[in-house]
């Protein structure tokens, strides 16, 4: 158990706008809870609060109007309700995904155990700057992933064997992006116009059209709030392993490097010499890794 001042100091403790009374945020990982912690916050949110709970825009819940002084009786009760405190200030906070393949449709890789993963050794880790990771295991980007510090989208890029189609026009019909025709009786891709959604391998009716393995694409130095900006594209990788190395290369180098208390975002391509930094990658990854 943390001592009294240790909790107050704890990131996902908010202060309100009164003074008084503090928004206890949740750690919650992919946005991912189970019933028995849903129903042990709601009894705190009775018990400690108003009877209001706040689904935040990073997928965690609030406990909105806890008064400080019952702050350590409420800490007990939450680890016990099997919930903890999240996080909010210099520090690696919530991890969003989305349900990935474990629930989507679209989806090229598992989001959610990817979030876990990186939850697991990052969450809370103390930083220069608050760090936000999110995870869509395709490009409808349904996290905004790469509005994030860091931000990892899962692609599939198709192979098109002409010799074998028919024609038939039906991953045509599927790509949103315009990015195949079908000219001749064969279906021809434009590269440019094509995000590596792998809608179209999916698609073909006679398992015409194949892919690269599933990769990672991570973009870093994203922001949302005041000044969005999506992040710079830094690598693509070709294997879940290979993605949390380049994360935890991405940790230990804003961590080392950056400066206190100024986003990272706009530390980028000044103190924080991101071409260097991407340039340094590959040699650090193991060979055939990388996708670029
Ligand atoms: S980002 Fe893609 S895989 Fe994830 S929920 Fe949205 S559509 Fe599904
Ligand atoms: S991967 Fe997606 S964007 Fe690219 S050609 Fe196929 S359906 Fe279109
Ligand atoms: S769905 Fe398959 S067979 Fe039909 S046009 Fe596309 S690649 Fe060719």
């Amino acid at each position: 158990m943390k001592s009294d001042s240790r909790i107050y100091e704890m990131g996902g403790v908010i202060t309100e706008a009164d003074g008084e009374h503090c928004t206890i945020r949740l750690r919650m990982p992919a946005g991912a809870t189970t019933a028995d912690q849903m129903i042990a916050a709601a009894q705190l949110a009775k018990k400690y609060g108003t009877n209001e709970l706040h689904l935040t825009t990073r997928q965690t819940l609030e406990i909105p109007h806890i008064s400080a002084a019952q702050i350590p009786a409420f800490y007990e009760d939450l680890l016990t309700g099997g919930n903890s405190i999240g996080a909010e200030r210099n520090e690696v906070v919530n991890i969003t995904a989305c349900p990935g393949t474990e629930r989507c449709k679209f989806a090229n890789i598992d989001a959610t155990g990817m979030a876990k993963k990186i939850d697991a050794k990052y969450f809370g880790k103390n930083m220069p700057g608050k760090i936000r990771i999110a995870i869509s295991a395709c490009p409808n980007a349904c996290t905004s992933e790469t509005l994030n510090e860091i931000g990892i989208t899962g692609i599939c890029t198709p192979i098109r064997q002409p010799g074998y189609c028919t024609g038939c026009g039906t991953c045509v019909q599927y790509c949103q992006e315009e990015a195949l025709r079908v000219r001749e009786g064969r279906v021809v891709m434009d590269s440019d116009a094509c995000v590596d959604c792998g809608t179209c391998v999916r698609s073909c009716v006679y398992d015409i059209l194949e892919s690269k393995p599933a990769s990672y694409r991570i973009t870093l130095g994203g922001r949302r709030g005041r000044h969005p900006k999506a992040g710079m594209q830094l690598i693509t990788v070709n294997s879940e392993e290979t993605a949390l190395k380049v994360i935890d290369l991405i940790i230990d180098w804003i961590y080392r490097y950056a400066s206190f208390d100024t986003p990272i975002a706009r530390q980028l391509g000044k103190d924080l010499n991101i071409d260097e930094f991407k340039a340094s990658l590959p040699k650090k990854l193991p060979e055939g890794s990388t996708n670029t």
